[in-house]
């Protein structure tokens, strides 16, 4: 099962490059309608078939380091002795 992952974007660090959208393999980043204080339209999570696997992709191309990525930790499995 693919891991589960979700990413949180800083829109006003963002300068709306799209470099982090072009690399998801999910699609699941899209850039917004409005602008931020600086004036970019930044980039949006848009995960919307939940398919993020927290791969940082994204967060590796960002040149302004906004991007921070969260991925789910696999449950490990226990194991007992009688
Ligand atoms: S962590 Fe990977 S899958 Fe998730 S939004 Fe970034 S590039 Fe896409
Ligand atoms: S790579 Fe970084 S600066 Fe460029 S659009 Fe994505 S979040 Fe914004």
């Amino acid at each position: 099962m693919a891991l589960k992952g979700r990413i949180v974007i800083d829109t006003e660090r963002c300068k709306g490059c799209e470099l982090c959208a072009s690399v998801c393999p999910h699609v699941a980043i899209h850039m917004s309608d409005t602008f931020n204080a600086k004036g970019y339209r930044p980039a949006q999570w848009a995960d919307l078939n939940n398919e993020c696997t927290g791969c940082a992709s994204c967060a590796v191309l960002c040149p302004e380091a906004a991007i921070r990525v969260y991925r789910e930790v696999p449950a490990r499995a226990v194991t007992t002795t009688t």
